[in-house]
């Protein structure tokens, strides 16, 4: 076999039994031999590397083997590397730092109306908000292997290139480019929804399932795909876009210029724009100004019939989107997710409904559809386990030099009792 042929596939032998101690946490040899189909040879002379590197670790299991020895697993040393997940939102920068295992060890979020901001503007925050949380861990900029941006979209994350956000003015330097000339550290910037995804495919919902799909629900509605364990992009790199779907033609009009789009049914904006509308025409309406979004939802949990069938509409609508999708696409999973999920049953019973009503039943009950609970840093984690997924890839691709030069070394001793 030529050189460069067997550097490939150590690499890839590698990547392949970091790939499953990650999966299941910790592993001992023998295991990963079975999983990865490897001789036990093979997989003590790779974790030996692996140790070297400081990125697995040795760990003592409490419960001894038929011989009376106690087993030794292996597992991700957490320090091995830091990232940063950065998400921009339409009202606030949320920030986390997080470690090889994707553990959140610190967090931020900025209150901070971004809507069309220039992106020096947007360079200015995030550069304050990276410097902030990495101090708060006590942290160097050296430590940090990457940084990961999401924004709701069009991304290209093999270019950098963000060819449309309702969020900021993309300038002529792109926000990633901006973000490593200031802070001296490789940044990757990907759709927000997209970013979600893959950090539930490596850390979360999606880990260990090959096809499966997340819808994002915040100001905007979004989506990301995975088919056969990848990340789904479509023909322009941009991915998938469920919010604008048409769902009702000549419907309400959307912020993107259509009208009828799930996101004009769906979206925090939206529901807030038709209960205005509503108010608007009672005797005793409260001041529309200052209405919020949550006003609307604790009126319709309240019992205001009216504010109910708006989010009762919105879930119909994401229905008639999700049973399309899980039609097309036959996942294993539909993850809903976002601030969005906070409305609960208000949205949600009548969007499971829909889908009953419109699939066959087969395709309907391979599909497990799941409202997971939302915390406020679970954007920055889904962008930071995008960062992460670069990195533990990156003997396969392009940022290849990025785990060896960011590697830190192992903590003396190397083993955890
Ligand atoms: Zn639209």
């Amino acid at each position: 076999m030529p050189p460069a042929n067997r550097e490939l596939t150590r690499a890839i032998n590698q990547f392949h039994v970091l790939n499953e101690i990650r999966k299941a946490g910790c592993l001992s040899r023998v295991e990963i031999a079975e999983l990865t189909g490897q001789s036990r040879s093979s997989v003590t002379t790779i974790t030996a590397l692996l140790m070297d590197q400081g990125l697995i670790l040795e760990k003592k299991t409490h419960k001894p083997t038929a011989r009376g020895r106690r087993r030794t697993m292996l597992t991700l040393n957490p320090e091995a590397a830091y990232v940063v997940g950065v998400k921009i939102s339409a009202f606030q920068i949320s920030f986390a730092v997080v470690d090889f295992k994707a553990s959140v060890k610190a967090s931020l979020i900025m209150p901070i109306r971004t809507g069309q901001k220039p992106v020096q503007f947007m360079a200015d925050v995030i550069e304050e908000g990276v410097r902030h949380c990495v101090a708060q861990c006590r942290l160097s900029l050296d430590d940090i292997s990457g940084i990961g941006i999401g924004v709701p979209g069009f991304v290209d994350s093999t270019t950098g290139i963000c060819h449309w956000t309702p969020l900021y003015k993309p300038g002529e330097i792109p926000l990633q480019d901006l973000m490593r000339q200031r802070l001296g550290v490789t940044t990757v910037i990907e759709n927000d929804a997209n970013a979600v995804t893959v950090g539930e495919q490596w850390f979360g919902l999606g880990v260990g399932i090959d096809n499966f799909i997340v819808v994002t629900i915040e100001h905007g509605v979004g989506m990301g795909i995975v088919v056969h364990g990848a990340l789904y992009r479509g023909a322009t790199g941009v991915g998938a876009e469920v919010g604008h779907m048409v769902v009702i033609p000549d419907g309400e009009p959307c912020r993107c210029g259509k009208k009828g789009c799930i996101e004009a049914y769906v979206s925090d904006y939206s529901i807030l724009r038709r209960a205005k509308a509503v108010l608007e025409q009672r005797r005793d309406k409260p001041n529309l100004d200052m209405l919020t979004i949550e006003d609307v939802t604790e009126m319709a949990r309240k019992g205001d019939a009216a504010m109910a069938k708006l989010f009762r509409e919105g879930g119909e609508m994401l229905g008639l989107g999700v049973a399309g999708l899980i039609q097309i696409f036959n996942p294993e999973r539909v993850i809903i997710t976002g601030e969005g999920v906070r409305a609960g049953d208000l949205m949600f019973a009548s969007t499971i409904k829909t889908t009953k009503k419109l699939l066959n039943k087969e395709v309907r009950e391979a599909a497990e559809i799941i409202i997971q609970e939302w915390a406020d840093d679970d954007w920055a984690r889904g962008a930071a386990g995008f960062m992460l997924s670069e990195l533990y890839q990156s003997p396969l691709d392009t940022v290849h030099s990025m785990l060896g030069e960011h590697i830190r070394h192992p903590s003396p001793g190397g083993i955890v009792p």
